[in-house]
């Protein structure tokens, strides 16, 4: 027998981890032909689990005991993680299974593998612990653990007398490194083809191939964050970018895009570096609008060479400043010469990655690259990487009304960096606020989405902001697939799945897309599991 359960949702902090278990065949009476409870567990029913992940980060898990966060279900038989993509919210507990005692092979796509490393540092110095011989000693054990995999090749996990599993991991488009898995298990006459979607990408997102349906899937778990909506498409929401940018800019101020540091951030880099390169010297902002649209000293944020990657800037610098009395620059604020402000560690160390694994980026973007493009470090990306520098940007900025486009973390605002920048920027109309992704119930980004529109106020480190910010969407910047996307994977399986489990997402997304997957496959079991 195969089963597949679902870990997590406990005290809402915990994120992705499901688990597929092999179940020795009944022979008789007797469930395994000799008292199963002599045996260990491993040898009975052993089992792999995909992704063990902590709910939107390390922020929410902050106020949480480390025993909420504990593994809180049995790993003995379990023989090997395998990791879909390396969000907090799939990858974040992997401390916590090493520190329960598992000693098995994780197993992640040759990106993954890279990246796994540095995100769960970054985990671990926030969640977990500052002593950093603790934070090396667990770093070189999951380096040792960490099995890359290239995408569309099966590998064995196990195969004994209880049965065997293999796995192979496809490009599901989401971020770099993302996969979906399927897992072909065999146990006694039970044999099937298991696939978890992970998190899917939209087609047509920038930079990753899109996912190709699965060839078969007896069974399928799959995401549902955007399981009720549809995105906007490509062209649409580029120029829905470019417009909301420019209206944005036109007051002067500051346009705050909260993003994920893993994929969103990169993805609109792109999508910028694109703008620029279309629209180069069109007016953003005219000069006589107002006296002077660059502010008073337009080399404060200098345009970085960011191929340096973390690039440090001290935006309160030694160079000269312009008196308030001095003439104004003629100049106007066109796309070559608007300023790109990435203001976080990780995303620096991200994009740089991101960069060294071009040959998994998609065509369109190889081919930017052989036209001599750079679509990730562009001469208008400044990146700040300390905590003072990113201190005096966010005094900088808010005092300067300095146009310019800043990109921080977190993705929900729930912590991070963009949580100094919307503190200090809420309170002014002249700023804004530009969502491009999830903002899930209960963080503060969902809250400024909504009482942003209403003069509202949201609650920041336990103190209220005003927000007199204009608060924009921009929905297809999502790094996750649409409802129509979700849709199109289930029916690109040539023979229909028997049972589909919807996870991962919002109670409404879940059931409206567990009524559409009804209606295109009905012969399937579509379930919502606890
Ligand atoms: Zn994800």
């Amino acid at each position: 027998m195969i089963k597949i359960l679902h870990h997590g949702a406990v005290n809402g902090v915990t994120g992705s981890c499901h688990e597929l278990r092999l179940l020795q065949a009944t022979k008789g009476s007797d469930p395994s032909g000799s008292d199963p409870t002599l045996l260990p567990a491993s040898n009975t029913h052993p089992g792999i689990l995909i992704d063990c992940g902590l709910f939107q980060g390390q922020e929410e898990a902050r106020g949480s005991s480390a025993a909420d966060l504990a593994i809180d279900f049995p790993i003995d038989h379990i023989r090997a993680l395998v990791v879909t993509h390396v969000h907090i919210d799939h990858v974040g507990r992997i401390p916590y299974l090493l520190a329960a005692g598992f000693d098995g092979p994780i197993i992640c796509s040759e990106p993954s593998a890279i990246m796994l490393p540095e995100i769960l540092e970054d985990a671990l110095k926030i969640g977990f612990t500052r002593n950093r011989a603790l934070i090396n000693r667990v770093l070189d054990l999951i380096r040792a653990r960490i099995v890359p995999l290239p995408y569309g090749r099966w590998h064995s996990v196990f195969e004994d007398e209880v049965g065997s599993l293999k796995v192979r991991l496809q490009r599901a488009g989401h971020i770099l490194g993302s996969a979906y898995v399927e897992c072909d298990a065999v146990s006694g006459p039970a044999a099937e083809r298991i696939v978890f979607s992970g998190d899917l990408g939209a087609p047509h997102s920038p930079l990753l191939p899109e996912p190709k349906p699965p060839e078969r899937a007896d069974r399928l778990v799959i995401e549902s964050t955007y399981g009720d909506k549809n995105h906007e498409d490509r062209e649409t929401r580029r120029y829905r970018l470019k417009a909301v940018l420019e209206h944005a800019l036109e007051d002067g101020g500051t346009v705050l895009i909260p993003a994920f540091s893993i994929g969103r951030t990169q993805e609109l880099l792109y999508e910028i570096e694109g703008l620029i390169a279309e629209f180069g010297d069109s007016e953003i902002l005219r000069a006589s609008k107002g006296s002077d649209p660059l502010g008073s000293d337009p080399t404060l944020l200098p345009a970085a060479n960011s191929k340096a990657g973390a690039l440090g800037v001290s935006p309160q610098g030694d160079r000269p400043r312009s008196s308030p009395g001095s003439s104004p620059r003629s100049e106007s604020l066109t796309w070559s010469n608007l300023e790109i402000v990435v203001d976080s560690p990780l995303a620096a160390e991200f994009t740089k990655i991101y960069r060294d694994l071009k040959p998994f980026w998609d065509e369109e973007a190889r081919a930017l690259v052989a036209a001599g493009r750079h679509p990730l470090s562009f001469e208008q990306l400044t990146v700040i990487n300390s905590h003072e520098d990113h201190l005096n940007a966010v005094e900088y900025l808010a005092k300067s009304h300095r146009p310019c486009v800043v990109i921080a973390g977190s993705g929900m605002c729930a912590g991070g960096r963009v949580v100094n920048y919307l503190k200090a920027m809420l309170g002014d109309a002249r700023n804004d606020v530009l969502f491009v992704g999830y903002q899930a119930a209960g963080t503060p980004g969902r809250d400024i989405l909504n009482y942003g529109p209403r003069g509202g106020w949201v609650e920041l480190d336990g103190e209220r902001y005003d927000i007199r910010a204009q608060v924009h969407t921009v929905g297809g910047y999502s790094a996750h697939a649409g409802q129509e996307d979700l849709l199109r994977f289930v029916e690109g399986i040539p023979q229909s799945p028997s049972e589909i489990r919807i996870v991962h997402g919002d109670e409404g997304a879940k059931r409206a897309l567990q009524a559409k997957l009804r209606k295109l496959v009905p012969v399937a079991d579509v379930v919502i599991p606890d």
